[in-house]
């Protein structure tokens, strides 16, 4: 259930309508809106006699009854769309966000050279794994605290705000101290700690949805980090596991549509690790544009067949450089859809 307080709603009725959920016995959030306040009340049983009685109370605008298990990601507890300000750029706002980068991190002309390409090109967030989970042992793993540090310079050469992945629930304090996004990859969207942990993170999330995760075992994870604290999350549609092997995992695009309809949080879509092949990147991004995805998260390489990882579907700056060309009349049409959606009746 989740409780709508007026505008002006006194601290006091707040106080009173969290006392009385309680007292039957239901768990509290609250979340201070811009405007006002929200409180959700989760718990196991029939809501139905607790709804009626806070209805009544002073200073409650609306009750509802959420069905789905997710509540906070859910649209019903918000009306407009969740915008994440990360720096200058705002993701989930009126405009896409491009986010691009190599799979890892490897040097310092690598990275420096990759974020002016793609700053230059029109991204405002640099992507770059500094831990990276690779299938095998043997495989680079990432320069760690090295790329986090080379990713700091990269922002302070151009400006670009900085997501890169954090593995583990240990690194979040010092993966913190140099990110603006915080990614939860494919592979540990369902480690419970490391979301937990991340709730009290005040970075915002990109995560990742699993590459054997339903769209609502992706919205639960969401809800564990709102849950734990952090309201700022984007969800990312990287595409999944399926019978079919021309493509690396099977994008399913229609995600994208099917989480605008359930939750508020934006929706990125990465058509690298969606296709596996850089060919099939720039198609992906224009129907991610048609679709009303909020942004893209894109592999870009200085020389991708030279890539410590993920070269067969990285970019080269000439290619993401067109790619950016031939979505202006995309973009264009998004823009106006976004703004007419948005605007008050
Ligand atoms: C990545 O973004 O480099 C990555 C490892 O992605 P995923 O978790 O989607 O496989
Ligand atoms: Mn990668």
């Amino acid at each position: 259930m989740i409780i709508s307080m007026r505008k002006h709603a006194t601290k006091e009725e707040i106080e009173h309508v969290c006392e009385r959920i309680c007292e039957l016995g239901f768990k509290v959030h609250s979340i201070q809106g811009e405007e006002r306040v929200v409180i959700g009340a989760v718990g196991i049983g029939d809501v139905t006699p607790c709804l009626e009685m806070v209805d009544a109370m002073p200073g409650v605008e609306s009750a509802v009854r959420i069905s789905a298990p997710y509540k906070f990601v859910s649209r019903e507890f918000r009306a407009g769309r969740t915008r994440i300000r990360v720096d200058g750029a705002e993701v989930g706002g009126d405009e896409f966000i491009v986010m691009a980068g190599p799979c890892s991190v490897e040097s310092e002309k690598q990275i420096m050279d990759t974020a002016e390409a793609v700053a230059a090109a029109g991204a405002k967030v640099l992507r770059g794994g500094a831990f990276k989970p690779r299938t095998s042992p043997y495989e680079f793993q990432g320069l760690e605290l090295e790329g986090l540090k080379l990713l700091a310079k990269a922002r302070e050469a151009t400006g670009l705000s900085i997501v890169t992945e954090v593995l583990s629930e240990r690194d979040v304090d010092r993966v913190a101290a140099y990110a603006n996004i915080m990614q939860v990859g494919a592979r540990n969207m369902q480690n419970y700690a490391l979301l937990k942990a991340l709730g009290k993170c005040p970075r915002p999330v990109l995560l990742k949805r699993g590459m054997s995760s339903t769209i609502q075992e992706l919205l639960m994870a969401a809800e564990y980090l709102v849950a734990h604290g952090n309201p700022n999350i984007m969800l990312c549609e990287r595409g999944i596991r399926t019978f079919e092997t021309a493509t690396r995992n099977t994008c399913d695009i229609t995600a994208v549509a099917v989480l605008n309809e359930l939750t508020h949080l934006p929706v990125i879509l990465d058509p690298s690790h969606a296709t596996g092949k850089r060919s099939l990147v720039p198609p992906l991004a224009r129907a991610a544009v048609a679709i009303g995805a909020d942004g893209l998260l894109i592999e870009v390489h200085p020389s991708p067949e030279k890539a410590f990882s993920d070269g067969a579907q990285s970019l080269t700056f000439e290619l993401f450089r067109a790619m950016m060309q031939n979505l202006k009349p995309y973009l264009q049409l998004w823009k106006d859809s976004r703004v007419a959606a948005t605007a008050p009746v």
